[in-house]
């Protein structure tokens, strides 16, 4: 028994319907389905029973675990405690706020979840229609109000930037609505128009216009400044968080840390090999290359850690660590790293503190660029 920590990732795949930007793996109208994907998901956790893993971190995501009866939750949250040692420093679950009823946020507390996202994404009745949303800004506020009401004291909201018709200020408008909700953490993601959703469909046509780069940065300038001045530290390139509020799970993912995927489409880095499961719900239920059986399993190189550790790192305030960088390379490999760090601080789009490196402000709107310099030195 190793009694190792893992951050736990469970997937729900269900939603109401589909938002119009949508193409993560999430299906509509499939909760007939829903009973026996939680029992395959408790099959699934049973494969790590015998390593004496502890869930260090808890994340229940989708799709939307709200849309689901609280009893596929508590099966899964049960299979957890039978194959996991249950003893989370944080344990979340993403809300939709069209399904999210103070009824079932009080059994999500009482299953032992201390934290909640909703996905809220904007306050703008007209963003919220142009995206698709199932839910509207009543409903999103109330939503926070019953987290509260149910004992949540840890409550983060999702929002989304850079749609068709958004300005700047409906973006800082909603953000400082979220702040007077007194929400503890704020996600801010940049809309990605992907191929094949309606929205992109519509922009193609010419119905919407997308948003420019000029414009996305500027959108994303005023909401790092509205959310510093209202006490959100920004620890991750697209969270902020009260002091203490920021997501360990999240977290895991950015240090590197082993985290544990399971149901359709999740995907996991369990001692240094990924692995992922089948996308569709069917494809997950009926198929035995699961979890740990999975066909796609590959073993992380050198490079491939060294890459991720700066990829991930660079996007959090903590940075990286060049020690750890160092220790894996040759002696003409840590000559290179260095050359390659002076020049970017000298660019300005580094700092260094110590052994720590971290992304300037500058340094973060070119984060691509930062990123395929340092590792072209590996
Ligand atoms: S709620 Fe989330 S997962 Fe579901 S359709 Fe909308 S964006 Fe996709």
């Amino acid at each position: 028994m190793s009694n190792k920590g893992v951050s736990l990732y469970v997937h729900i795949p269900y939603c109401r319907r589909k938002c119009r930007y949508c193409d993560f793996a999430s299906f509509a109208g499939r909760g007939d389905t829903a009973q026996a994907y939680a029992k395959r998901v408790v099959d699934e956790l049973l494969q790590y029973k015998d390593e004496g893993l502890t869930a260090r971190t808890v994340f229940f995501g989708g799709g939307t675990p709200s849309e689901v009866d609280t009893d596929v939750i508590k099966t899964i949250v049960n299979g957890i405690k039978e194959s996991f040692v249950w003893a989370p420093v944080e344990a979340t679950i993403e809300c939709n706020p069209c399904s999210a009823t103070l009824q079932k946020l009080t059994e999500y507390r009482a299953m032992g979840f201390d934290r909640v996202s909703i996905g809220v994404q904007s306050f703008d009745e007209a963003v919220l229609k142009t995206i698709g949303r199932v839910h509207d800004s009543r409903e999103a506020m109330d939503c926070i109000k019953n987290a509260r009401l149910a004992g949540f004291k840890n409550v983060s909201i999702d929002l989304m930037f850079s749609i068709p018709g958004q300005t700047a200020e409906m973006l800082t408008e909603s953000a400082e609505l979220a702040a007077e909700l007194g929400v503890d953490h704020v996600s801010v993601y940049s809309l990605i128009l992907e191929e094949g959703t309606p929205l992109t469909e519509a922009v193609d046509r010419g119905e919407l216009e997308t948003v420019g780069e000029d414009e996305d940065r500027l959108m994303y300038g005023s909401v790092c400044e509205l959310l510093a001045k209202k006490g959100y530290k920004r620890y991750e390139v697209s969270n902020f968080a009260k002091d203490g509020f920021e997501s360990k799970h999240n977290m895991a993912y950015w240090q590197r840390l082993d985290y544990i995927g399971v149901g359709s489409a999740a995907h996991s880095c369990y001692m240094e090999e990924r692995y992922s499961n089948p996308v569709t719900i069917e494809g997950y239920i009926s198929s035995d290359k699961v979890g740990r059986h999975a066909e796609d399993r590959v073993s992380l190189t050198d490079t491939d850690i060294l890459e991720e550790t700066v990829m991930l790192g660079l996007r959090t305030a903590a940075g990286v660590n060049v020690k750890r960088l160092t220790e894996k390379l040759s002696d003409k490999g840590q000559a290179r790293l260095t050359d390659v760090i002076n020049k970017l601080v000298n660019e300005c789009l580094l700092s260094c503190d110590g052994d720590v490196i971290r992304a300037t402000d500058k340094g973060l709107d070119v984060l691509n660029r930062v990123i395929l310099e340092i590792v072209s030195a590996f």
